[in-house]
């Protein structure tokens, strides 16, 4: 008989096993895979942003549905604690722009040895390739869990940390909605978000691997502005990516299907149009006996030019100084405006987290209890709460982890 069994070992799971363990409660942690923290591996392109060096209310509102949830679990451990933690565990954290906080070893790897050797040293059972099929009750009071190969264990509390759907190669695929459905929990519907979007435009593919800096993407929904990001953004083989439209996919998702969804990329946000305007003939004087497609080099990076001078109304081969004034301004038009076309997006299997989850209305948010069964624990992604990138996520599932840790 377990005091508390973790379903689990990513962030959350990890955290709360350690944690309880620390407290001498004997703590089994169960895990799918045949490792612990396969995504946390893979976290922040292997470097894994643990969190954000901001304050708390700016982590709340970086949560943009259900952030106060999550109010107690981070003033409870603050990203501060968190960063104390792993140094204690020997991980020392840097911060980089954005107030993103990343290992100073740049490694992913550091992290999930911290979290195991947490757990280890405080007596933690781990066992691996052990996917959790049901949670057993008994008068409304969790009993303990059966595993797929039909091994049953008990315990007094249950924590339930098995993530949401996204990227399923790395466990999470979902297990957490139905097992918590059978308890009765109400499941808010999941969908992909933080997720590479497709777009229809067939020049898009050409920019395969071009990396864009400080633009803007505004949002356009049925003709209507919805938002607008400004930062870096990366054209794919099917479309579009990088940190402004992670963020926007979050919209994106609400919309697809039923309505007109573009994208408005301004390509020189920082000059107004006159400015623009006013640069371009600069460039045509120095260029002016050049043909068009050559004289945009100062202007653009290379792999954008033939793509420009494709779209715009100005023949390629026409010599600059014939360029008209109305030809210039639709020029300046078409720099501030590129339009793509939203298709889809690349789905669970390439988003960065769920929206959607047990619903935050039947748990407890100072304990992470169910209201609906007693001892069983909610934590991580499983749950309706998602972020923007920026680490606080991870932040998030770190600091629920802790909570239910303490609380069992
Ligand atoms: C590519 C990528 C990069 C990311 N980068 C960042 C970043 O840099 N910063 C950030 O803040 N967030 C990042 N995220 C998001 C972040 O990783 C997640 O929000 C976070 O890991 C959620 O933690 P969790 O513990 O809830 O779930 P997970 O980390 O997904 O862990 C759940 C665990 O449960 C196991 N499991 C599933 N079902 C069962 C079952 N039936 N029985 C037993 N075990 C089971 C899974 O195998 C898994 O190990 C990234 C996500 C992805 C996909």
């Amino acid at each position: 008989m377990y005091d508390l069994i973790v379903v689990g070992g990513g962030a959350a799971g990890m955290m709360a096993a350690g944690q309880a363990a620390t407290r001498g409660k004997k703590v089994l942690l169960l895990e799918k895979n045949e490792q612990v923290g396969k995504k946390l591996l893979i976290t922040g392109k292997g470097r894994c942003n643990l969190t954000n060096d901001c304050d708390i209310e700016e982590i709340i509102n970086n949560f943009p549905d259900n952030g106060k949830f999550l109010y107690s679990s981070l003033y409870t451990f603050s990203n501060w604690q968190l960063r104390d933690f792993f140094a204690k565990l020997g991980v020392k954290t840097k911060v980089e722009r954005g107030n993103r906080v990343f290992p100073t070893s740049d490694s992913a790897h550091d992290i999930v040895s911290a979290l195991k050797k947490f757990m280890e040293e405080n007596g933690v059972e781990i066992r691996l390739n052990s996917a959790v099929e049901t949670i057993t009750v008994k008068n409304k009071q969790v009993t303990g869990v059966q595993t797929k190969d039909k091994k049953i264990y008990f315990a007094a509390n249950i924590l339930l940390a098995v993530g949401g759907k996204a990227y399923p190669t790395t466990g999470s695929s979902g297990d957490g909605y139905d097992i918590a459905k059978e308890l009765g929990h109400r499941v808010i519907p999941s969908k992909p978000s933080l997720v590479p979007l497709e777009v229809k435009e067939d020049w898009a593919p050409k920019l395969q691997g071009l990396n864009l800096r400080n633009v803007t993407a505004t949002l356009v929904i049925d003709g209507a502005e919805k938002k607008e990001e400004f930062g870096e953004m990366l054209f794919t083989h099917f479309g579009v990516s990088g940190p402004i439209i992670l963020t926007l996919s979050r919209d994106v998702v609400n919309y697809l299907g039923r309505h007109s969804i573009k994208l408005r990329i301004n390509l020189k946000p920082a000059l107004s149009l006159e400015q623009l305007d006013n640069r371009l003939q600069r460039d045509f004087a120095k260029y002016s006996r050049k043909q068009f497609k050559n004289s945009l080099g100062d202007l653009l990076p290379s792999k954008l030019i033939p793509v420009i001078v494709q779209l715009s109304s100005i023949p390629a081969t026409k010599f600059v100084n014939q360029i008209t004034r109305k030809e210039r301004e639709e020029l300046v038009d078409l720099l501030t405006n590129l339009k793509l076309t939203i298709t889809g997006t690349q789905g669970f299997k390439r988003a960065i987290v769920t929206v959607g989850g047990i619903d935050t209305e039947e748990i407890n948010p100072s304990t992470l209890e169910s209201k609906l069964v007693q001892g069983l624990y909610f934590a991580g992604e499983v749950i309706d709460v998602d972020a923007y990138t920026g680490g606080f996520n991870l932040q998030g599932a770190f600091s629920m982890g802790y909570v239910v840790g303490n609380n069992v």
